[in-house]
């Protein structure tokens, strides 16, 4: 008896040739025909099982107890939907259980369907957010490798000050500052380069580089710790290591997120040019203002003392630029503009500095007095610094 419909289907039996045959199935008002190219079954409905399976519930099985050894599937799922198997009263529970099963599965597919095509489109408008939840899936271990190896190769180009002396009597300074870090992912490593640039930065892991000049120019340790405080809030918000992570792409981010982190590993080798040329987004600077008034005023050292070194920092500048255009006209101080660099990558600006005196408003002492600590260090500085001019040693340009 001709059917309705036909679907392409399989049937399995050891009677045909390897065991299987390919062909078409109808469906008839009293049971399945299976017409295949070297073998055939008709299949009643009375006692027919029906079951969804394969890979994703992608395919309908159907057997019959009276027809020992056969199967034969379709994948084709319209056949769920015949009218004529609607018709038969016993085949109803098993269509009816596969129809759920089937929107089971559209639930599946559309949930991984948005997590295929959703996360990436999140991703896009949210990038920053999510290279932030990426960042703090990324081993500490791996952070700070990325940190030693942008150091190193930063290292090559600058002039150390690795004097154990010096050193130490900074420790005295950071320290209060390291204690008062929150769930540290790793030691902080504080270095002093002699670079007659006003400027201090940090790398990943911990990796905190400060110019000689930027402690011969602070007046008192709130000044300078000011700037570090800000600069240690730049690596405990991963604000590097988000920007690599940004700059390595959504796909990037979606991978660390899935939990693979091996992709990583490819882009974090190539951060260094990045990571030593960076001049944060606004949004991290405020970040870092706000974390590193935080972590000041925990430890006891008065947060506005970074106010006051912006604007040392910021009349010195002025100061310097007049002089430049007195003796040599405008052109040449637009470009002499920006020598400073921490000024370049943190402008003083009203409003900036405006939000730090909120910040810090807050609380109010009492505040630690670590300038006798400071002009030790400071001393320090300024005979080595002499040392090396007498020397000779040419000074090394700093690109930071
Ligand atoms: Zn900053």
């Amino acid at each position: 008896m001709p059917s309705s419909s036909r679907y392409y289907a399989h049937a399995f039996h050891d009677s045909l040739p390897d065991g299987r045959s390919f062909g078409e199935l109808h469906v008839t008002p009293t049971g399945f025909q299976f017409r295949g190219a070297t073998g055939s079954v008709d299949i009643p409905f009375r006692g027919t099982e029906l079951r969804l399976g394969g890979s994703g519930n992608r395919l309908v099985f159907i057997s019959n107890p009276a027809l020992p050894g056969w199967s034969v599937y379709t994948d084709d799922l319209k056949l769920v939907t015949d009218p004529l198997l609607a018709q038969q009263p016993e085949l109803a529970t098993a269509l009816s259980a596969m129809r759920r099963k089937r929107a089971g599965g559209w639930v599946l597919a559309a949930v991984i369907a948005l997590l295929v095509l959703g996360l990436p489109i999140a991703l896009l408008f949210n990038v920053d957010i999510f290279a932030g939840i990426a960042a703090r899936r990324i081993p500490p271990s791996w952070e700070e490798g990325l940190g030693k190896r942008v150091f190193a190769q930063y290292e090559i180009g600058a002039q150390m000050i690795e004097d154990d002396k010096l050193l130490a009597q900074l420790k005295k300074l950071t320290d209060p500052l390291e204690q008062e870090i929150r769930d540290p992912r790793y030691p902080f490593r504080f270095h002093i380069a002699k670079n007659s640039t006003i400027n201090a930065f940090a790398l990943p892991g911990g990796y905190v580089v400060i110019n000689s000049e930027l402690i011969l120019q602070a007046r008192t340790a709130d000044e300078l710790l000011g700037v570090l405080g800000h600069e240690m809030s730049h690596v405990t918000e991963q604000h590097g290591l988000r920007a690599v992570i940004t700059s390595a792409g959504v796909l990037l981010i979606a991978q660390v997120m899935l939990g693979d982190v091996v992709g990583l590993a490819a882009t974090l080798g190539s951060a260094a040019p990045l990571l030593l040329n960076q001049s944060y987004s606004r949004g991290f600077e405020e970040q870092a203002d706000k974390r590193g008034v935080e972590l000041l005023q925990r430890a006891g050292i008065d947060p506005l003392g970074m106010v006051r070194f912006f604007e040392l920092v910021q009349a010195e500048e002025k100061k310097r630029q007049e002089k430049i255009r007195k003796t040599a006209g405008d052109r040449t101080a637009d470009l002499m503009e920006g020598a400073s660099k921490f000024l370049s990558t943190h402008p003083a600006t009203a409003k900036r500095i405006e939000r730090i005196r909120r910040l810090a408003g807050k609380q109010h002492g009492p505040y630690r007095n670590l300038d006798a600590e400071f002009l030790v260090l400071q001393a320090q500085v300024r005979e080595v610094v002499a040392q090396n001019k007498e020397s000779g040693e040419q000074e090394n340009e700093d690109k930071n």
